[in-house]
């Protein structure tokens, strides 16, 4: 390998667990065991004093210190309230999230003996600009590059697709992790494209949920048979206890029909019986939602004109659940394949990293063939290019030391939708706000969207716009069904009369992140700043500061 060429891993950074993984010599993804010997750590952080356990240790220490314990934080990235507090410090998911990210990276250095600096990072298809970006400073809190944030379900199809499939099929990934659920479906063409469709699902569906079903049943066995009316979860020590034993149970569960489960509280302990049969009733409105999620989303698929899929594949550790692919083979009259549940997603994007690193390995070699930079290939022409693909493909192989065709193999294209629409607030004709989505859930993307708007006042020198994040897929949507992710100020050249065309540009690019530009059109088009103000992902100071603190802050 090249000595300035860096590896890219993949970090699968669940809401219950995370992984990484890598691409090894031969081409083949490998996901790396944590010092515990574990393919997969629990995404659970444990305040140590000034330090920070994390992982199995952090998720056992929960029942004896469940104040300095926190888990679960992938539910909150994006979100400007939620602060976890510990010792009179705040801490925002996305710094959380970046220990988590540490502990993996720390332990697959110690196995492989390399550093490791450059990262993909996954997240749920639905995730917003916002979580995204929050996802993305996970990372760089770190102290990583991060090189992209792609979806879990595409990831768990580049691994697929990559490693199962030999034929052109389109796929339906049926992903339910810990805390969030996806449905997307995906065509592929074997050694050519991994083509996302259309993709839905819910942020707050997952495993987890399956787990609180599991505390109220355990809540009430305890009210039965001690008469104790209170609620029991108010005790902080008793509630991390049910917690533990439900997933427990749950896991169990997919195992047997039954399981024995003690509660215990304020020196009572009842035995509670749990039965297959019963969670499954319990828990069946859960279900549910993901079969009548799926059926919206091949709602928005048919509108693209795909009429019919050929398989669907289950990744994501709740699926292991054996309800899960009954019922989704009673609805779809096809059985679900299980796919590497635990490691699709960390391998994809291992598989997704190894690709960007080749290809940045490939236009290195081309800059060096035709003595230009590498900014400059942007006008190299297809044929000279071409006249140069076997020589470049050979010095690339010879360079990281992958095959010929491990090298051509990471030239599949990939490509994406957006997850949700994104449009700005406006009013109607009975001056009702409104919002209007410049871009529709589900677009291809990259995308580029135009509205322009009129000035208010003569010499009015600033307008700010309202940039709202929707799930309605239509140019329309009501106000209350969007919310806010930001505030857009435009500051405007001087002299304007008033009604002076506004031209705003929303970008979307391959990873869902979000560029805004502006231009006054009335005369010539002049340029508008635009400055993004929004509270959701830590920036500024406030990420300096984390950085800093993070380099102080051990990691175990
Ligand atoms: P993921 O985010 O894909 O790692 O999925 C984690 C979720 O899968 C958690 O809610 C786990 O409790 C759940 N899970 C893992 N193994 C099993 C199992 N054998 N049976 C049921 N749920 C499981």
């Amino acid at each position: 390998m090249s000595k300035e060429s860096k590896r890219i891993f993949g970090i699968d950074l669940g809401t219950t667990y995370s992984s990484i993984a890598y691409v090894d010599e031969y081409g083949k993804p490998v996901v790396i065991p944590n010092a515990e010997n574990q393919r997969v750590t629990p995404s659970v952080v444990f305040f140590d004093g000034d330090n920070v356990v994390v992982g199995e240790v952090a998720k056992e220490s929960a029942r004896l210190y469940p104040n300095d314990v926190v888990s679960f934080v992938k539910r909150s990235m994006g979100e400007p309230n939620f602060l976890f507090r510990h010792n009179d410090r705040s801490y925002r998911a996305e710094e959380i999230s970046s220990f988590v990210i540490r502990k993996v990276v720390q332990d697959a250095e110690q196995q492989l003996g390399e550093k490791i600096t450059d990262l993909v990072i996954t997240c749920p298809a639905y995730f917003g600009i916002n979580e995204r970006e929050a996802t993305r400073r996970a990372g760089e809190i770190g102290g990583f590059n991060v090189h992209q944030i792609i979806n879990e379900p595409t990831a768990a199809a580049i691994a697929y697709g990559s490693m199962e499939v030999a034929e052109e099929k389109v796929v339906l990934v049926y992903d339910l992790g810990g805390g969030t659920f996806d449905i997307t479906m995906i065509d592929i063409k074997p050694g050519e494209s991994i083509e996302v469709i259309c993709t839905g699902g819910d942020h707050n569906l997952g495993g987890k949920d399956w787990d609180d079903r599991i505390v109220t049943y355990l809540v009430q066995e305890f009210q039965k048979a001690t008469g104790i009316a209170k609620d029991i979860l108010d005790d902080p020590d008793t509630w991390q206890d049910l917690q533990l034993s439900a997933e427990k149970s749950k896991k169990v569960l997919s195992q047997r029909d039954k399981t024995p489960v003690l509660v215990t509280h304020g020196g009572e302990r009842v035995k509670a019986n749990l039965e297959r049969s019963q969670f499954e009733m319990i828990t069946q409105d859960l279900l549910e939602r993901t079969i009548s999620l799926t059926h919206e989303m091949l709602g928005e698929a048919l509108k693209k004109g795909y009429t019919k899929f050929d398989e669907i594949i289950l990744v994501g550790g709740a699926t292991r659940m054996p309800c899960v692919s009954a019922r989704v083979a009673q609805e779809f009259s096809v059985t679900p394949k299980v796919f590497d549940p635990d490691e699709a997603i960390a391998k994809g994007a291992a598989i997704y990293g190894w690709k960007l690193f080749l290809q940045e390995e490939f236009m290195d070699q081309v800059a060096k063939k035709t003595n230009k930079t590498v900014d400059e290939l942007e006008d190299i022409d297809d044929t000279e290019l071409d006249s140069l693909l076997d020589e470049v493909e050979q010095l690339v192989a010879d360079d990281t030391g992958y095959s010929v065709s491990d090298v051509r193999k990471a030239k599949i294209k990939i490509k994406n939708v957006t997850s949700k629409s994104f449009g700005v607030v406006a009013h109607d004709e009975n001056d009702k706000e409104i919002v209007y989505n410049l871009i529709v859930k589900n677009s291809d993307v990259p995308v580029l969207a135009r509205k322009s708007f009129g000035t208010a006042i003569d010499d009015q020198d600033a307008a700010s716009i309202k940039i709202m994040e929707n799930e309605i897929s239509d140019n329309i949507a009501p106000y209350n069904n969007a919310v806010e992710i930001g505030t857009a100020v435009l500051d405007l050249p001087k002299g304007l009369k008033a009604n002076t065309p506004i031209e705003i540009t929303f970008k979307l690019n391959e990873e869902g992140r979000l560029e805004i530009t502006a231009e006054e059109t009335s005369e010539t088009r002049r340029y508008v700043n635009v400055t993004i103000d929004t509270r959701s992902v830590i920036q500024g100071e406030e990420l300096e500061e984390a950085k800093a603190r993070s380099r102080h802050i051990m990691v175990s």
